[in-house]
């Protein structure tokens, strides 16, 4: 399924200092080199990062405006990630669909405009809690890919997040099986809904309380193509173990 994928989602985190730290720590890390890897900072330190970040390591916006650049207060435009030379953009991430308040909808056209611009997208699908404990999960996956494949006019560039909400900073990770069986669910879909070619090239990547000594198991499962990592992700060493457990 192509080559494993692995995000560091920073979030809202960071000092000029601690990400130069960070950053620095990552420049010597050993990475296997049949990865993918990608970090996220915040917009204000992408500069600072991709200054001093070596090229193995691409960088990804934590989120985009829905179209092209102009009067809209506050947010930053896909145009601009490229200036930076930003490769990627997180879009759906549970924190901005659910503190934020962005809609399937929203969300989707988002990514049909980054990626028309040529950005790659980490589309993040997730349920929460009380949906997973009403047996609701692959209904709201279903929803959420839908409005993606809605929008998309083309899932080339696109790499599939499954986040479920209940474990993402709460350190209650997923099981290897709890994972596996949402991410043969999200492949099947794409299978039917959209070609059995995008199903079987299209990577998805667990994300939630991913750290240094589970990913090795989830790793092995076989649909599980790479990781999005939070907390985990500000830590250079902890990282550089979570991207080596490629299988
Ligand atoms: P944690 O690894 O901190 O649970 O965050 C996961 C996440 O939201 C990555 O985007």
């Amino acid at each position: 399924t192509g080559k494993f994928f692995v995000g560091g989602n920073w979030k809202c985190n960071g000092t000029k200092d601690s990400i130069s730290k960070l950053v620095s720590d990552l420049n010597n890390a050993k990475l296997e080199p049949v990865v993918d890897v990608v970090v996220v900072p915040p917009f204000v330190y992408i500069n600072h990062v991709k200054s001093l970040l070596n090229d193995r390591i691409e960088i990804s916006a934590q989120n985009s405006w829905v179209g092209k650049g102009g009067a809209f207060t506050g947010e930053i435009s896909v145009e601009q990630l490229k200036d930076l030379g930003v490769k990627w953009v997180i879009l759906g991430h549970s924190e901005r669909r659910h503190i934020i308040g962005e809609n399937d909808e929203f969300i989707g056209k988002k990514a049909a405009y980054a990626l028309s611009e040529g950005l790659g997208v980490i589309a993040c699908i997730g349920e929460l809690l009380e949906e997973r404990e009403a047996g609701k999960t692959f209904d709201v996956i279903y929803q959420q890919l839908k409005a993606f494949a809605d929008s998309v006019p083309s899932w080339d560039n696109i790499v599939i997040a499954y986040e479920p909400v209940w474990a993402i900073g709460t350190g209650k990770v997923a099981t290897p099986q709890q994972a596996q069986e949402v991410h043969v669910a999200v492949r099947d879909w794409l299978k039917k809904n959209v070609s059995a070619e995008v199903a079987s090239r299209t990577r998805i990547i667990y994300g939630g309380s991913v750290n240094g000594s589970n990913s090795a198991d989830l790793a092995k499962q076989e649909d599980i193509d790479g990781f999005l990592v939070g907390g985990a992700s500000l830590k250079g060493p902890e990282f550089a173990v979570i991207v080596n457990s490629v299988t």
